[in-house]
């Protein structure tokens, strides 16, 4: 991975696509003053053209110069990628593509999406432009969000105001805790432990924490373990013994980033968004499942069958918990998906069933049945339907 890394540094580093820009823009200016020069003036036309051909060159000759750098280090890039990760034949030369099946107004859609969620605010109205596809035209009030999100956000990792942040999360204080986020606190304890480290007169500020924490960390009772800790650390310092109170002091920028996210988190779920771009989470779970699918692929091809079930992966993939959305539940009866038709049921003895799998157990004449895990019996009416 080093040399990948290594040649991916170079790149960023040394191509400038901005130069390019920049360069590129200056030529269109020259030939855009031209043309209002020959518009005003069209007996001066020769002299303006030849001014054009001394200088035109010269700036095309240097645009090219700037593009050779970004393409000799893509090129690069490339060959450390192919050397690292030799592509398979079954990714290069897919029967099936996909993307052939879907709308390509979809796929813009998403990416002009992701650049808003990523706060690309100004390449995404130019991606909007260029291709024609109108990103936001189901929720408009969608960008302005996203501009506050960043506002706050920015605010938090450039100028380490957390201000921002709180004002937002006290206003919205009633949904947080209805979904119970930690938020407000998390917020809270970040400044304590910031203005603990650096004050805000330059220098450790620490009669400046303890009177925060004695006003904004107070409230808090709920997280009475956490502000133990806190001062503890702050009465034992750097003796304090780590294995009673962990590290909350410990690594205050990397703590920034940590709550900034969680900020960010919060922020999306109250608009129904995840914190993430959906773009990226398809683009990384389709990444983490590719191994597997072509390892199935080929097992597949070993034993001439088919992949038969549509809409549905033929091995399980198994992702990370934050990328898990939906909760399911498989009945371990009939090792079936309950759904909407066919819910999840509790027996009185805890377990749980899905409906058609409850109504097939034998019972007697007054509905009593026996659980198929347990000896426990139960009365069909006394099952109740599970809601995740
Ligand atoms: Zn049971």
């Amino acid at each position: 991975m080093d040399s990948i890394q290594a040649e991916l540094d170079k790149l960023t580093g040394k191509s400038n696509l901005s130069k390019v820009a920049t360069d590129i823009d200056a030529c269109i200016k020259q030939l855009e003053a031209a043309r209002n020069s020959i518009m005003q003036d069209p007996s001066q036309h020769l002299a303006t053209m030849e001014c054009l051909t001394r200088t035109i060159p010269t700036q095309l000759e240097k645009i090219n110069t700037d593009h050779r750098e970004i393409y000799t280090g893509m090129n690069r890039f490339d060959k450390a990628l192919n050397k690292k990760f030799k592509l398979s034949a079954s990714i290069t030369k897919t029967d099936y593509d996909v993307f052939r099946q879907i709308d390509t107004k979809l796929i813009d859609k998403a990416i002009g999406m992701h650049l808003i969620r990523e706060g690309e605010f100004e390449v995404a109205e130019t991606f909007e432009k260029e291709t024609g596809v109108s990103i936001l035209d189901i929720n408009s009030d969608l960008k302005e969000g996203f501009v506050e999100m960043y506002k706050i956000v920015s605010a938090m990792r450039l100028l380490r105001d957390i201000g921002p942040a709180i004002q937002w999360a006290e206003a919205h204080a009633t949904e947080l805790e209805q979904r119970g986020s930690t938020l407000l606190f998390q917020l809270h304890k970040l400044q304590f432990i910031w203005l603990f480290a650096n004050g805000t007169k330059g220098g450790p500020g620490k009669l400046e924490a303890l009177q925060y924490a004695r006003t904004h960390l107070s409230p808090f009772m709920q997280h009475l373990k956490e502000i133990s800790q806190l001062m503890c650390g702050y009465a034992f310092g750097e003796n304090m013994p780590r294995e009673f109170f962990g590290a909350p002091f410990e690594d205050p920028e990397k703590q920034w980033d940590d709550v900034a996210y969680v900020f960010m988190g919060e922020f999306c779920s109250l608009r129904g968004l995840s914190a993430d771009s959906p773009l990226y989470i398809a683009a990384t779970a389709g990444a983490i499942a590719l191994p597997t699918l072509l390892k199935m692929k080929s097992i597949m091809k070993d034993k001439k069958t088919e992949w038969s079930s549509s809409h549905e992966v033929p091995v399980e993939v198994p992702l990370p918990p934050t990328y898990r959305f939906h909760p399911i539940f498989v009945c371990p009866v009939s090792k079936e998906q309950t759904d909407e038709k066919n819910p999840p049921m509790l027996l009185t003895c805890g377990h749980v069933i899905a409906m058609e799998s409850l109504h097939k157990l034998p019972k007697n004449e007054h509905g009593l049945l026996k659980c198929p895990y347990c000896p426990k019996s139960c009365l069909i009416h006394h099952a109740k339907r599970v809601y995740f």
